[in-house]
């Protein structure tokens, strides 16, 4: 629908949706996308949303309205299946690895770019761990626009290739996501590049809280106990946060909520720690009230997407854990590569290892008796292993130095 204003999350501005914009000129805050929901009220209504089209823009009166000539950009993401776990019954697998480029992030490059190219802006850049950037370079290249993308020279390999095969003008940098951020921000006004890095312009949000509709839809209007989701920018937490005070506000859903959980690798987990450290002192909010997290030295995991050693959004990620009673976890590699394996050769599900790490924290939780057998908790799998194939064997030799497939493999007998 029309977007009546944007909204500072920190500081509260309204700043007009008419031109595009980052984020809040007076202190960075995060701008979120206001509608007037009241007047949808009424008019629509949850029944109405069956049979039609099985992706995101399903959800097209809460999302931003286009004028008549123009089109979303879409791949067809969105609408991913919800897997009742076959070993834990109060368990679902929310298979995001289903997605266009294999990953969560096409949802927020969808809209994000649609309303790029809304806009007139024509070049694009972001950093990212990997997935953000292939999904860009897709999202960009389906638009005809120019994406460059800034990522760790040893991301997966396929997030390396498939950016290449999309067009998109690559910078592999020595150092982490917060290095190739600062070079985006570096170059972008000469470059006349528009920034759609993580939170820092407010669409990806917009798509990324699609998962939260979805969410609910496919449990048919009832929220679960829990949900947890590996976090590395946040932003899908963020989003279905949002998507769950909207859906209460079209009067859709009640005041519950799930306990939001993030999980983090034990080699690179700030809001964890943060999390932690506001637990057991008040002293982890800043003067105006914010939470906030350290940036994590040395951050390091094969879980690429949750290398992110500072969260831009992590005052708004804190604010959800314990708004949510949540709570933050962390899973080491080891867990999480036995967890990929395990979810496997259990579910059938071929998890990236972000994803898998929501099954080592749904462990730990249900052994601490955080949550029950009889809770319903969403697993979020952000994408497929199939992205990850190099990263994934090198974890593997790291573990054991015999190959995994020849425990399984008699041999290999020729010809085919
Ligand atoms: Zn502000």
């Amino acid at each position: 629908m029309r977007i009546s204003y944007l909204e500072c999350t920190r500081c509260g501005e309204h700043l007009s949706a008419d031109r595009s914009q980052n984020v809040c000129s007076k202190d960075g805050g995060v701008l979120f996308v206001r509608y007037d929901l009241d007047s949808l009220k009424g008019k629509l209504r949850p029944e109405d949303l069956s049979g039609r089209v099985a992706s995101l823009w399903r959800y097209a009166e809460v999302l931003p309205e286009l004028p008549d000539n123009e089109k979303p950009v879409t791949l067809g993401e969105g609408f991913t299946p919800m897997l009742p776990s076959r070993e834990y019954a109060g368990a679902f697998i929310k298979d995001e690895g289903l997605n266009p480029t294999g990953s969560f992030k096409a949802r927020g490059m969808s809209v994000a770019v649609t309303m790029a190219r809304h806009y007139g802006l024509k070049k694009l850049a972001a950093p990212s761990a990997g997935n953000a950037g292939g999904a860009l370079a897709a999202y960009a290249a389906a638009a005809g626009m120019e994406a460059h993308i800034f990522m760790p020279k040893d991301v997966p390999m396929a997030n390396r290739m498939e950016c290449d095969y999309y067009g998109a003008h690559v910078t592999l940098v020595d150092g982490l996501i917060s290095e190739c951020g600062r070079m985006v921000a570096e170059r972008k006004i000469e470059e006349k590049w528009f920034d759609v890095s993580t939170l820092k312009e407010p669409f990806r949000v917009e798509g990324k809280k699609t998962m939260g509709y979805e969410v609910a839809e496919q449990l048919q209007w009832k929220l679960p106990q829990g949900i947890i989701y590996p976090t590395g920018g946040g932003v899908g937490m963020i989003g279905m946060w949002k998507a769950f005070d909207e859906m209460e506000e079209l009067g859709w859903i009640g005041s519950e909520r799930p306990k939001m959980i993030t999980v983090q690798a034990a080699g690179c987990a700030p809001i964890v720690k943060a999390w932690e450290a506001g637990k057991s002192a008040s002293g982890t909010k800043s003067a105006s009230g914010m939470w906030s997290s350290e940036m994590w030295a040395d951050a390091h995991t094969f879980a690429a997407g949750l290398r992110v050693p500072k969260a831009y959004g992590d005052y708004l990620i804190l604010d959800i854990l314990q708004k949510s009673h949540g709570t933050a976890i962390a899973a080491t590699d080891e867990e999480i590569l036995a967890a990929m394996r395990h979810w496997a050769s259990v579910e059938g599900v071929f998890a990236a290892p972000e994803g898998a790490a929501s099954l080592a924290a749904y462990q730990k939780l249900r052994a601490s008796g955080f949550f029950r057998a009889e809770d319903n908790v969403v697993l979020f799998n952000t994408g497929s292993a199939y992205k990850y194939l190099d990263v994934i064997e090198a974890q593997e030799k790291k573990v054991r130095p015999e190959p995994p497939t020849a425990r399984h493999i008699g041999g290999i007998i020729g010809p085919y």
